[in-house]
């Protein structure tokens, strides 16, 4: 993924909205860690508190066949249950008021209903009310519920942990280049343009290019590459990275939260923020168990008081099925795997941006590739250079072309520069640069408009192609236009990437059909699809076309992929249902997708999918974990079914397992990928 480049001003501003992104990250992190806490402290005082309440409670001693009543013990059994329900129930109590104020009655406002009951009712009998205290069942229930709490606090961190590791990759200190001597300054010091030097062994501070040097870097951490690239002169290194064997100096590019580090921390946070398709059914999972909790409860108090029982009966069956029914897991189940699986797939450089379209992975039947720069690497290496006009020799050529390419990012742009640096070309300036994707670019040198592009380009300016000729080979081929006239032509060799075969072929096998989309030349894209085993190709498609394609095959009732880097992809990767950008790409194509690969390797399409469908069957699975025990657990809790009825703590022990599942499935998706 490429750095945006921010005017200066514009670059502060973007800073400090970063600065603020972070801050808030930390205090996220910050108010996480005191929850667990604060939950740890309530749960043990709560326990400790237990013990003599147990050990009070006339049922347990019964049981026990002990008896150690004194008198005035009711009140003794008062005082501490009132501890454990202020102190121990807060959390919950609290909870209740917030959800209230938000409409939205939720798991808390059913734990705080259940607890307050039984408070209430058991008191009102120590004072005076004919019938018998349930404070042992109320201790208990409240101790569960706090270590089933804590528990879901440090599943929650551990998830953003992830996170932090990735933060943590970055040194504090920098070896700053001044002339010939080197000074050790604090990274938060470096600005963009100083040339700093990277030891042997050392971490990268910032994102930058070599402008010295040679070594290999290790970016696993990154990337989830786990072989150390070797990079050299004018290559980037992006900061976090560890350095090698060599030493380099490098220009600094990136700093701050404009690292690339900084913006995928900030990418994943983002998506662990959003909410997909998925989360949102949970969500109204949840709302909808907690009517019928509430509606369950109230209705087993009245059928069992209608029936004769006593109130303190009919008040203990309702406490249970209202906390059996707490839809705890259900509010864990989905974010704790959504959490999961986005850090996951960042480490394993695989960066989403949007959720629902990754979770809809596991739905694609077609996918369309752009070649270059895609399932090709973009070297675009000058072949050859061939003048058709006495006037300009293939050196004028090569000078114009690569002067009105200048402003350009595009692989053919840079195939010219890296051709006239090795020719000691001095290319003139240029001006008035326009750019239109997928067919060529314009820009007056010298005085003179000069136009480049391929085969489209012509057609627009209705200037017949020459001849083909035998040398003419798949290379891709741009003409050069100066003042109207066509001068002459440029073929460039491009390479395809190692994995593209690979990746394709075990699509194929997944039953997904590849498809090569291209504004390059027919007869390329014709080779390139046949080398690669596609089903079909385009060639010569302009941005529009490559969006029509994808709307034409949805149409047909397809589930939509589309994978490209280049400006001329990003309508087409708006229009599919899942966009994906190559991580080496364009900013634009960056913007507009839903995933990025960060390794620029197409092989990677099938771990997203393959991980995405994982993400999916795991959501489902906790879904299922977490509504599903209700329907066995809800029926023993309304005392309904004879000879089977469990207790409210019991109740609340089978939440609490059900949430712990949830918790460990999620945690199990780690072992999917890497
Ligand atoms: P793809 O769709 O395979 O990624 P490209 O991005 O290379 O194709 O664009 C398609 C065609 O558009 C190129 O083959 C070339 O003819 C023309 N083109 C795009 N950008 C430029 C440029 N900067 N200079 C000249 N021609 C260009
Ligand atoms: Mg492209």
């Amino acid at each position: 993924m490429k750095k945006h480049q921010h005017h200066n001003d514009q670059h502060h501003e973007h800073d400090q909205k970063g600065h603020e992104d972070h801050a808030q990250h930390h205090n996220h992190q910050d108010h996480h860690r005191m929850m667990i806490k604060d939950f740890k402290r309530r749960f043990w005082v709560s326990l400790v508190l237990t013990l003599p309440v147990l050990l009070l409670a006339p049922m347990i001693q019964n049981l026990l066949g002990l008896s150690w009543s004194f008198n005035g013990d009711r009140y003794v059994l008062f005082a501490l249950s009132s501890i454990i329900y202020f102190y121990g129930g807060w959390p919950f109590l609290k909870g209740l008021v917030d959800e209230l104020k938000k409409k939205s009655p939720g798991m808390m406002t059913l734990i705080a209903v259940a607890i307050s009951a039984a408070y209430l009712y058991s008191s009102a009998v120590v004072f005076g009310l004919e019938g018998k205290t349930f404070f042992w069942e109320l201790a208990t229930l409240i101790v569960v519920m706090l270590v089933g709490h804590w528990i879901e606090m440090r599943s929650i961190l551990g998830a953003s942990k992830a996170l932090e590791a990735l933060a943590a990759l970055m040194p504090d200190e920098a070896n700053l280049v001044h002339g010939d001597h080197i000074k050790k300054v604090k990274v938060s010091e470096l600005e963009q343009g100083n040339i700093i030097l990277i030891k042997p062994g050392e971490k990268v501070p910032a994102d930058g290019v070599i402008t010295e040097g040679e070594s290999d870097l290790n970016e696993s951490m990154l990337t989830g590459e786990s072989k150390p690239v070797t990079k050299t002169k004018g290559q980037k290194v992006i900061g976090g990275a560890i350095n090698g064997s060599g030493a380099i100096k490098v220009e600094v590019k990136g700093i701050g939260d404009d690292t690339y580090l900084s913006q995928v921390i900030n990418m994943v946070q983002e998506a662990q923020g959003q909410k997909s398709k998925t989360q949102r059914l949970a969500d109204r999972a949840a709302f909808w168990l907690t009517i019928i909790a509430l509606t369950a409860g109230f209705g087993t108090f009245i059928v069992w008081l209608l029936l004769g029982r006593e109130l303190s009966f009919a008040l203990e069956r309702m406490v249970t099925v209202m906390v059996i029914c707490c839809p705890h897991a259900l509010g864990l189940a989905i974010p704790l795997v959504a959490a999961i699986s986005t850090s996951v797939s960042a480490k394993n450089g695989l960066l989403i941006r949007n959720r629902t379209a990754f979770e809809n992975a596991r739905k694609i039947t077609t996918i369309l590739f752009d070649k270059t720069g895609t399932l090709t690497k973009g070297s675009h290496e000058v072949v050859r250079i061939v003048s058709l006009n006495e006037t300009y020799d293939e050196q004028a050529i090569l000078n114009y072309a690569a002067a009105a390419e200048s402003s350009s990012e595009h692989h053919i742009a840079k195939g010219l520069q890296r051709k006239a640096e090795e020719e000691n070309l001095k290319v003139p300036e240029s001006k008035d640069f326009n750019y239109q994707s997928g067919v060529g670019v314009s820009a007056v040198v010298e005085g003179k408009t000069v136009k480049a592009g391929g085969y489209l380009l012509l057609k627009k300016l209705d200037i017949t192609a020459p001849n083909e000729t035998a040398e003419d080979g798949t290379e891709t081929k741009i003409f050069i236009i100066i003042e109207e006239q066509l001068v002459g032509f440029i073929t460039f060799a491009d390479q395809i990437r190692e994995s593209s075969s690979e990746a394709i072929q075990t699509l194929q096998k997944n039953g997904i059909k590849c498809f090569l989309l291209t504004g390059d030349n027919e007869k390329v894209a014709a080779a390139v699809a046949k080398e690669l085993g596609m089903d079909e190709y385009l060639a010569e498609v302009l941005p529009e076309a490559k969006q029509d394609k994808v709307k034409e095959l949805q149409a047909a009732g397809e589930f939509v992929a589309m994978t490209g880097d280049g400006i001329n992809d990003a309508p087409a990767l708006a229009q599919a249902e899942v966009g994906i950008a190559i991580g080496t790409g364009t900013d634009v194509a960056a913007e507009t997708a839903d995933i990025i690969l960060v390794n620029s390797d197409p092989k990677d399409i099938v771990n997203l999918l393959l991980f995405g469908k994982a993400t999916y069957r795991k959501m489902i699975q906790n879904l299922g974990w977490a509504t599903g025990y209700n329907v066995i657990a809800m029926p023993l809790a309304t005392g309904f079914i004879p000879g089977l009825m469990i207790s409210p703590a019991f109740g609340a022990a089978l939440m609490s397992l059900s949430t712990v599942i949830c918790a460990v499935n999620a945690q199990l998706l780690r072992r999917e990928m890497g």
